[in-house]
């Protein structure tokens, strides 16, 4: 047979979160072992189930779904969607002003496929949830990191996002809760990334999906309510916050200087009605999950089983000789750091292969986020306390002996 080779358009893309590792774990696993996966944000198959309305109202509205859509999306979700920012102080948007996606994927795929030509630069955040690196670079732009600084709680380092500005630079993304790393952003630090954006004239592209995931009193400000002069790009949908994730629904929601951006929504008009529509019976359940009751709300109560994932994730992390870890305060990940000397690393996704084989624990290297350094990981921390107390221990009697 001749070679089939892939697209040199993917020579620069990685995800690595569903990468080699992962396709090692499901052979192990084809073999009958048993592995504790600490390496997704899916939340209903560790027993975090949708709220039970929103799957009703799927199934009511199965039997009228049948045809596609407008390709923006169902008219009682965008409304939804619109009358929920502007409950947040965020106005000056209708309806037309929302694209509704399978997931908020497609959207950041959209977002980056509709505005960037070749070598055009995206700031994008370090470590970063790695579509948007991916997504940049297949959409033959640049993606650009700028340093996310552990010492200052994860926060973004406002001077590196200065030095890397260019006059190729057309957005920053925020990821705000954050993936990896748990970081909520401040309304100081929101207001000077906005005003780098105003200065140089850049798309904030705010990807809020973890916005209801928050802990000890953490407050998310959209970053889509602190100006009303700049292009802002808002992403959201159901996988986190209303346990839904295998529904793909997200929402992208344009907001601020729309005037200038007339030629840019041309273009998501345009690629939003190539894929005809998204997935229609499942966006029956947007306008009652954004105005229903959020049982999110007691998940994430001091005594709630998110909070006490969390607690007890950092707190075992912590006590791992040669390991320590910022307490996250939103979203649903840990991003420890390890000890680099102690354990003499060369390559994370090597340490990340030795304790699945060794531990059958999955966990996913830091390095598949675009973090430089072979010296951190992430946990999920979805798992049963009970799950998580075995894997933690298990990983700190597998780093005891480590040494690459
Ligand atoms: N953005 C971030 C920061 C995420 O962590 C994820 C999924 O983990 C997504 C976007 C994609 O979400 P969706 O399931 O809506 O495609």
């Amino acid at each position: 047979m001749y070679p089939i080779i892939k697209s040199n358009k993917l020579d620069s893309v990685c995800y690595d979160i569903r990468g080699p590792v992962h396709k090692e774990a499901r052979r192990l696993e084809d073999e009958g072992h048993r592995i504790l996966k600490l390496n997704i944000g899916n939340p209903a198959p560790f027993g975090f189930e949708a709220p039970e309305e929103i799957v009703r109202d799927v199934i009511l509205n199965l039997p009228t779904a049948q045809g596609y859509c407008e390709s923006k999306g169902l008219f009682s979700a965008r409304k939804a969607i619109v009358q929920h920012y502007q409950s947040q102080g965020i106005f000056g948007v209708d309806i037309e002003d929302v694209y509704i996606g399978n997931g908020v994927s497609e959207l950041i795929m959209m977002a980056l496929q509709g505005l960037l030509n070749t070598d055009d630069e995206v700031l994008i955040p370090s470590p970063d949830y790695p579509l948007w690196t991916a997504a940049a670079n297949l959409a033959g732009g640049k993606a650009v990191h700028y340093h996310c600084d552990e010492e200052a709680d994860w926060f973004p380092d406002l001077d590196d996002i200065r030095a890397k500005i260019t006059p190729r630079t057309r957005g920053l993304v925020l990821i705000n809760p954050n993936n990896p790393t748990g970081a909520v952003y401040s309304r100081e630090l929101l207001l000077e990334v906005v005003e780098i954006c105003r200065q140089h004239s850049l798309i904030l592209f705010a990807d809020e999906i973890y916005d209801k995931i928050l802990y000890d009193g953490a407050v998310h400000i959209p970053a889509a309510s602190l100006s009303d002069d700049i292009l802002t790009v808002t992403f959201n949908g159901l996988s986190k916050a209303y346990r839904a994730a295998g529904f793909r629904v997200g929402w992208m929601m344009l907001s601020g200087n729309l005037k200038a951006a007339k030629s840019y929504i041309e273009g998501l008009e345009m690629l939003s009605s190539m894929r005809l529509c998204a997935n229609v019976p499942n966006q029956h359940a947007v306008q009652t999950a954004l105005g229903g009751y959020q049982s999110i709300n007691e998940l994430i109560l001091p005594s709630g089983r998110l909070t006490v994932q969390r607690d007890t994730c950092v707190e075992l992390l912590n006590a791992i000789p040669g390991v320590s870890v910022k307490k996250p305060k939103g979203a649903l990940y840990a991003f420890p750091k390890l000890d680099a000397k102690k354990f003499n690393l060369r390559d994370d996704e090597r340490l990340v292969l030795d304790l699945l084989k060794d531990k059958k624990i999955l966990l996913v290297q830091g390095t598949a986020f675009n973090w430089p350094a072979p010296d951190h990981l992430r946990v999920v921390f979805l798992p049963h306390k009970e799950d998580l107390q075995k894997a933690l221990l298990a990983f700190g009697e597998f780093l005891e002996t480590y040494s690459q």
